[in-house]
């Protein structure tokens, strides 16, 4: 076997190895992803991205796709017998605030984000190999490769594998990573995806049938005429055991609970059942193999985080590899990636455990719904990781803040807010996530005082990739001198959200992912220095090791 041409083998091609392709496509990180299903799937499964997620979709370059292809989340018709009893919309009240662009999830099927993910990635060269099932792996005697097996007795050579291979993994149990927790046999749902030819049935709502023997939701599958997510308590035995589903036990279901005939049932496919699990790996990384997405983490889908987490999970890997596939970062970096993102799964398992309860408990009553499944915290917005070292000041508090830091605004470690302002040259609107887009880490500068700073990270980063130094002035600050791509915070919403208020000046490191580095005062170039030697390396290493 020859030396690794492969920087990141990516085994399993759902949405969590696909997202995680893409990020480091697009840094140039030579990566191949395979997936031993014979046929990209075009089945609907999870719902949809969450804010958090589609805030990593626009980074990657394809929410324009994904809001056009999908819809926005439906209100709900409960019936309770068969008639109507409630309509409720969980997302009334929501509206974009200036901290982010996303005020709600957004519905589209699974197959079809994928296709959206694939196209974009193809655009760098890279295809999901089909029908390659990884069967074998092993980290050669020297540290620096992976060799992995494949069904067919084939064999590759990685520098690094991400196991993105679903809740089965393959990858972990190679690893012997155990998968702990629970399975609850008596929680069980049958779903899939199905055509109704029935046309009283609006399009524009999520109908949640529940009566004393169980339920039955159908949610249309947006982009489709006919299509609906199917799910529904399943048949049982006269034992009370749960029954396989088949069509015409959907047709059944559906006539024993909502009173339509269940002719109008046409097509059944992706025919499953559902237990809840609650699982999660210990461990996320064993020498140069990791895990993400469903392979590291499984759990009740009140909230629809199975996918969302798997997304965020590659969005928080995908940085850390290019950077130290590159030299930048040493490869201690990528411990990190277990240190953030496993507490995540923890507290996602015990958040869509509580929301599973709540859920179960309100469709007793009548005109209770799945509502109870959405909280604020399922947004996603509020996942940061305070704790991480990556999160830390050289005078960090416990909080990690700096004692001169301002007194609100983010920690190092949360996600960093957005906020409107105006590009400075062409008085445009845009965000600051306009400007964190892409593979690079931002330096926020606020006040005179943060220029020299700046000056300094352009000058050591220069025109690469790596870094970029961006100053944003307030409305009342003389900007004609600015360098391109500052912008103007018109409104007060980034100096507000980053805790400087009027006049105030300081530096924001904001990480790739989008979570603040830190954030040190403006006349602090010794902090700024040193994090950012930490995450790019001294300059002039990029690509000096791999
Ligand atoms: C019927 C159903 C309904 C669901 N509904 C919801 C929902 O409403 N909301 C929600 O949030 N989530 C839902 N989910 C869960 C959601 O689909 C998953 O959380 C999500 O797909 C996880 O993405 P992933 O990329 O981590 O793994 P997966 O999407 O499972 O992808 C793993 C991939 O790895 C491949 N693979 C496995 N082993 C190997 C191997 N040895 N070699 C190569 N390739 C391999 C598989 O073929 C697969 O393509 C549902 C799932 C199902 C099945």
């Amino acid at each position: 076997m020859t030396d690794a041409s492969t920087d990141v083998l990516i085994v399993g091609a759902g949405p969590t190895g696909l997202t995680l392709a893409l990020d480091l496509a697009r840094r140039g990180a030579a990566v191949r992803i395979v997936d031993k299903s014979p046929a990209h799937p075009r089945t609907s499964r999870a719902k949809g991205p969450n804010p958090r997620s589609l805030e990593i979709l626009a980074d990657l370059g394809v929410v324009d796709e994904v809001l056009a292809a999908g819809s926005a989340p439906l209100p709900m018709r409960v019936y309770r017998d068969h008639r109507p009893v409630a309509e409720t919309d969980p997302w009334a009240d929501a509206a974009p605030t200036p901290a982010t662009r996303f005020d709600r999830p957004w519905l589209i099927a699974q197959w079809r984000l994928e296709e959206i993910l694939r196209a974009r990635l193809a655009g760098h060269g890279v295809r999901v190999e089909l029908g390659r099932e990884v069967v074998g792996l092993e980290e050669e005697a020297d540290g620096h490769h992976v060799d992995v097996t494949f069904a067919d007795g084939r064999a590759e050579r990685a520098r690094y594998v991400v196991g993105c291979d679903g809740a089965h993994s393959p990858v972990r149990k190679l690893l012997g990573i155990t998968f702990d927790g629970t399975t609850a046999e008596d929680q069980v749902m049958v779903s899939g995806d199905v055509e109704l030819d029935h046309e009283d049935l609006g399009r524009d709502r999520w109908h949640q049938w529940f009566d004393a023997d169980g339920a039955v939701m159908l949610c249309p599958i947006p982009g489709t005429r006919t299509g609906w997510w199917f799910q529904a308590g399943p048949e049982r035995d006269a034992d009370g055991r749960p029954l396989a589903p088949t069509l015409d036990g959907f047709r059944r279901l559906l006539t024993q609970h909502t009173g339509l005939p269940g002719r109008h049932l046409t097509r059944a496919e992706l025919l499953s059942t559902y237990r809840v699990n609650v699982r999660m790996a210990d461990r996320y990384r064993v020498g140069r193999v990791l895990l993400a997405g469903d392979a590291a983490h499984v759990h009740a889908i009140a909230g629809g985080l199975g996918m969302n987490t798997g997304i965020q999970d590659a969005f928080n890997l995908g940085w850390k590899l290019g950077q130290v596939l590159t030299g930048q970062a040493d490869a201690g970096l990528l411990d990190t990636y277990e240190e953030e993102r496993l507490p995540v799964a923890a507290w996602t398992l015990d958040l869509t455990s509580d929301r599973l309860r709540a859920t179960l408990e309100a469709i007793r009553e009548p005109g209770g719904n799945l509502s109870s499944a959405m909280t604020p915290e399922t947004a996603g917005l509020g996942i940061g990781y305070r704790w991480s070292s990556l999160a830390g000041t050289e005078a960090g508090t416990e909080a990690g803040k700096a004692p001169d830091a301002p007194a609100t605004g983010p920690h190092p470690g949360d996600r960093a807010p957005d906020a409107p302002c105006r590009d400075a040259a062409t008085g445009e609107r845009t965000h600051l996530y306009g400007t964190f887009a892409g593979p690079h880490t931002t330096v926020l500068g606020f006040g005179p005082a943060s220029a020299a700073v700046l000056r300094e990270v352009a000058a050591t980063y220069g025109e690469g990739p790596g870094v970029r130094a961006c100053r944003v002035y307030a409305a009342d600050e003389d900007h004609g001198t600015a360098e391109p791509g500052s912008l103007i915070d018109d409104q007060g919403h980034a100096a507000a959200a980053y805790g400087f208020g009027a006049g105030g000046s300081g530096l924001v490191v904001i990480r790739p992912d989008h979570h603040v580095g830190i954030v040190a005062p403006a006349g602090d170039p010794g902090s700024v220095r040193e994090y950012l030697r930490r995450l790019h390396g001294a300059p002039g290493m990029v690509d000096a090791v791999r």
